[in-house]
């Protein structure tokens, strides 16, 4: 949008039945930033990532993807408008190599209709190869190209991380929602997820960020959102939240 503004959120309430998850919050996300949402745990991040994502409706208010209404439009579609996701736990299939896990995540791309992969003809054969072509960079972009074709099950849990961080990126993402990418790295696999970050942010990728390791967050985040029980707390640039008494006190566990 003209503003600069990706997404916007508007007025967005989440009810479970008596539990308000999410409590009118409003933000906007720039094109082409790192903005963290952070908050202590049950604050309601991850509940805002589904309803970004159509994986749950908002119980009230608007979600908007580069001016258009997406509020109520399913998980698949937002995909297809340039949405990618990865979770807490990897969203991945473990019998699978890394290579063909990532390749699904090119199939948004793809125009390859089921007849025409059953007649298996020279332009269908010559889209699985650009499509292939575009998994390996992406393989190689998170730096596991040396277990490209290792089944998912036999590799430790940093790479397998980075592996569901590829097959979002095989979608060629506009925004990438990303719950918690930290979480079960060593501090030498945060380090690396750190540039990962940005070398993403470089190639014009936005990302909203869900996570709780704060120099990660401090180190990448160019907009910081606070969430405390389902409410926004405070916002603003790193510098600003750290230096915030509501946010120290809340959730940094710092004196005011
Ligand atoms: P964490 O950092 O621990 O992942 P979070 O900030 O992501 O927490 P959410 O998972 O969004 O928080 O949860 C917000 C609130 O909504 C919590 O009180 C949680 O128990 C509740 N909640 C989340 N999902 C459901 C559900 N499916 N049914 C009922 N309550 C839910």
């Amino acid at each position: 949008m003209a503003d600069g503004t990706i997404l916007h959120i508007d007025g967005m309430i989440r009810r479970y039945g008596g539990v308000i998850a999410v409590n009118d919050i409003s933000f906007s996300v720039r094109a082409g930033s790192i903005t963290a949402l952070i908050g202590p745990n049950g604050a309601g991040k991850t509940t805002t990532l589904n309803v970004i994502s159509g994986l749950i409706p908002p119980t009230e208010g608007r979600v908007t993807l580069e001016g258009e209404d997406i509020t109520r439009s399913r998980a698949d579609e937002i995909c297809r408008l340039g949405v990618a996701r990865t979770f807490q736990t990897p969203q991945i299939f473990r019998s699978m190599t890394v290579r063909e896990n990532v390749f699904v995540g090119t199939t948004r791309l793809g125009r390859i209709t089921l007849f025409g992969a059953a007649c298996n003809s020279p332009r269908v054969r010559a889209e699985e190869r650009d499509l292939l072509a575009a998994a390996d960079d992406c393989i190689g972009l998170v730096g596991l190209q040396n277990v490209a074709n290792r089944p998912i099950a036999e590799l430790p849990f940093g790479q397998i991380r980075l592996a569901e961080i590829a097959r979002a990126l095989a979608s060629r993402p506009k925004l990438i929602l990303m719950d918690e990418p930290a979480s079960g790295l060593s501090r030498a696999e945060a380090q690396a997820l750190r540039l990962l970050l940005l070398r993403i942010r470089d190639l014009a990728v936005t990302i909203l960020l869900v996570e709780h390791n704060m120099p990660l967050v401090m180190s990448t985040a160019e907009e910081v959102l606070v969430l405390d029980k389902g409410q926004m707390l405070a916002t603003g640039s790193p510098a600003t939240i750290q230096a915030d008494p509501n946010v120290r006190r809340a959730y940094l566990g710092m004196a005011g």
